[in-house]
Order: structure tokens, then C-alpha cells, then sequence
């Protein structure tokens, strides 16, 4: 599968992944988990809102167990963000047939659309759409940076834009949603774990924010005539990162644009996307604030109209309890922190389970990742810990599809 899956978007300069949503990449990613889907005799489906489904037993029997993530990429991804998940679900379901369990419920492995948001800026379209946590009309409106807005996007690739919304009878046939997914920070790395079970997905959010001055020669303006809102801007990128230091929080200015955007001339706008998270609520609103104060000041002080944006925001997600209870016990995981042999850990990135949670009784397993660098081409995870995934993932889906 990853032999199959190695050069689909992969950037031959950067190494990195660039399989974003309704782009051709993206369409070679969803015609390989069809494959995947007919090789092993699964029943394909393709949802309205572009959400791929491979069925083991009757859809329409209820009470699924579901297993997978997304294809798609951030700019220049790695390679297990997202396929660790689906090629996972494909192998454990492999191992079972293996193993020659008799399935007691259906099972379905799935590829949700646009869980980057890479292209559209808004992650997790295809699951959101799914729960009704992003309308359709408001789904319409998402447009990337060469003005072609979803609807266009879908399309051009073959999709009807106007089927898009709550698929409230689909997610109802789900008793249980599990995914797999690359570790995307150190703490399995530091506690010696292959495998881990996640108990929560941090809040966070986007904010944008744009500081206006002055369009003028580099050459001949004096500095103290300057209205220059990079330097409003590049002060507050160093505020946030010393009120996420506070907060117990992270918060990432990485993405700009900028206007004229001449080497020779100074700014007229600089906009700046603030990506910030925490622990909880009260950490993440802590973080943001300071940021937001800082800017208004360093703006005021420069001469600069700032204004603030929020652009996307996630709450806190608790995973079932009950579900984490009962993957910690298959995993051999005891009740006593004493004796925990898979931990149990936070996580400050964004998935579909975090989305689906909301709706349906969902889980997540991690697998280690030595260097917990995520989104970039330099994303790893060991052969063995992969394999290892696979193995818990089999035994999750035994012990709740088979029982
Ligand atoms: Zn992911």
C-alpha cells in the first residue's frame, strides 16, 4: 500500500505531500482507496459530501464499527499524517481476516475529504459537512488562493457541490468511530510507548489579523514618516510566543501575505494568521488575548489600524469515555495509573474523530513518532511501530466488531 502511495503528490523538490482537496493528487489518492476498497471485496461508497466508505457487512445494519482518517496533506506534508490511518485500517482488516474472526456487527473503513483544510482554510470540511458543523451555504463560500471556491473545486473534480450537508442518517449507523493516526508531537517518544490512546483534543483556533498602513518608497521615505505595519506585525508574532510561553499554550504565526509585497516598497498591509492551543479553554483564551492586546498596542504605537479576525475555532473535545475505558481494556491497559501498559494522552491537533466525537462515540490510538515532526516531509514512524498500530487497531476492532 505505501509502495502504491508513495509518489501520488509527493513534490519532487521538497519531498514533501501536496494532496490537497478537489486537485488531481487528491483524485489519484481517492481512485487507490477505491482499489483498496474492490481488491478486498468491500462494498465502496462514495458519500454526498465526498467522504469515501469501504464496507465490510451491511451499511444499513447499524451500530458500525468505523476505522480511518483522510489522504489529503498540508503544503509539503509527510507521508503518515493521515494514510497511517487508512493503510492501518486496510491491514488490520487484513490481520482479521488473517486471524478468521467472525464479525458480529458491519465494518467500514473511511477516507474523509478535506481534513487539512490546506486549500480552503477551514479544516475537516468533509467530516463537518457530515455532522452538520459546517452548513452548506457557508461550505459554498470556502474559496482558496486562487479564488475558486468549493463549490467550483468539487465540480471540476467531478462532484456534486450542491449534495454537500448533514448526513445525519449515515453517522447514525455508527456505534463506534476509531482512528489511527501518526503521533504529531514527542510524548510517546519520551515515555517509551509505542501505542497510545488519546483522552482529549486540545481547543484551538485560527485568528487573522490585519494591520493597515502606509504604501510608500523604501528608498525615500524617512523612518520616522513610515506607517510600516510589518514592524506592528513582527512584534506581535514575538508577543505570541511569549503569552503561549505564559499560558502553558503554543501559538504559531505561520502564514503572511503581504501587500504590495515589493522588495522596494514599504507595506501597506500585512496579514498575519495566528494558529493557537491549549490545554484547555481558559489557557487558550489567555493566550489569544495577550496577543490581541499586544498587537493593539505595538499598531497604536506605529500608527497602524489593526483588526482581528477569528476565523476557525474547535473547542475541547473529550473522547467517549466509555469507549476510551473500553480500548484501554482490550489494549490491556488496567484501571490502576500504576500498571498503564498503553498511556493515555492530549493532543493539540485537530482530527475528524475530534468532529465525529460530537455526534457519535469516537476514539483515537497514536502511533509513536521518533521525532514528533509532523506536517513536513521529515514526519516518520518506525516499520515496527507501524506495525504495531496495526495490531492494536485489529485487536480494538475485534474486541468491538466481533464480540
Ligand atoms: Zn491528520
Amino acid at each position: 500500500m505505501w509502495h502504491d502511495l508513495k509518489p501520488i503528490g509527493r513534490n519532487a523538490d521538497t519531498g514533501g505531500y501536496r494532496r490537497f482537496a478537489w486537485t488531481a493528487a487528491d483524485a489519484d489518492c481517492r481512485t487507490w482507496f477505491k482499489a483498496q476498497a474492490e481488491s478486498r471485496g468491500l462494498t465502496y461508497e462514495l458519500d454526498r459530501n465526498g467522504n469515501q466508505w469501504a464496507w465490510l457487512g451491511d451499511p444499513e445494519a447499524g451500530d458500525a464499527v468505523v476505522t480511518g482518517s483522510h489522504l489529503d496533506s498540508v503544503p509539503d506534508g509527510g507521508a503518515f499524517d493521515g494514510p497511517l490511518g487508512v493503510v492501518s485500517s486496510f491491514a488490520a482488516l487484513d490481520e482479521l481476516r488473517r486471524r478468521g474472526v467472525e464479525f458480529t456487527k458491519p465494518l467500514a473503513i473511511t477516507n474523509f475529504g478535506d481534513e487539512e483544510g490546506a486549500r480552503f482554510g477551514l479544516a475537516c470540511v468533509g467530516s463537518r459537512l457530515a455532522a452538520g458543523v459546517l452548513t452548506r451555504d457557508a461550505a459554498h463560500k470556502l474559496t482558496d488562493a486562487d479564488g475558486v471556491t468549493l463549490p467550483q473545486a468539487m465540480e471540476r473534480a467531478g462532484y456534486d457541490p450542491d449534495a454537500i450537508g448533514a448526513d445525519r442518517e449515515r453517522l447514525d449507523r455508527i456505534g463506534a468511530f476509531i482512528e489511527l493516526h501518526v503521533e504529531q508531537g514527542r510524548a510517546l517518544d519520551l515515555s517509551g510507548d509505542a501505542i497510545g490512546i488519546a483522552s482529549s483534543i486540545w481547543p484551538h483556533g485560527r485568528w487573522r489579523f490585519d494591520f493597515r498602513g502606509e504604501a510608500n518608497h523604501a528608498g525615500t521615505t524617512r523612518l520616522v514618516d513610515r506607517r510600516d505595519p510589518m514592524l506592528s506585525y513582527a512584534e506581535t508574532v514575538l508577543a505570541a510566543r511569549r503569552e503561549a510561553q505564559l499560558a502553558g499554550a503554543v501559538a504559531t504565526f505561520g502564514k503572511i501575505s503581504v501587500e504590495p509585497n515589493g522588495v522596494n516598497a514599504i507595506p501597506s498591509l500585512v496579514r498575519g494568521w495566528l494558529d493557537s492551543r491549549a490545554a484547555d479553554q481558559e489557557s487558550l483564551d489567555a493566550t489569544v488575548t495577550g496577543v490581541e492586546k499586544a498587537a493593539r498596542e505595538y499598531a497604536q504605537a506605529h500608527g497602524i489600524d489593526v483588526s482581528l479576525t477569528r476565523e476557525s475555532f474547535t473547542p475541547i473535545v473529550e473522547f467517549d469515555d466509555a469507549l476510551r475505558d473500553e480500548l484501554a481494556r482490550i489494549l490491556g491497559t488496567q484501571d490502576s495509573a500504576a500498571d498503564l501498559k498503553v498511556p493515555v494522552l492530549g493532543t493539540g491537533a485537530g482530527h475528524d474523530a475530534g468532529i465525529l466525537a460530537q455526534s457519535i462515540p469516537t476514539a483515537m490510538l497514536f502511533v509513536r513518532n521518533p521525532t514528533g515532526v509532523s506536517h513536513s516531509p521529515a514526519e516518520s514512524a518506525a516499520e515496527d511501530d507501524c506495525l504495531e498500530g496495526v495490531r492494536a487497531l485489529a485487536d480494538v476492532l475485534e474486541g468491538l466488531a466481533c464480540k
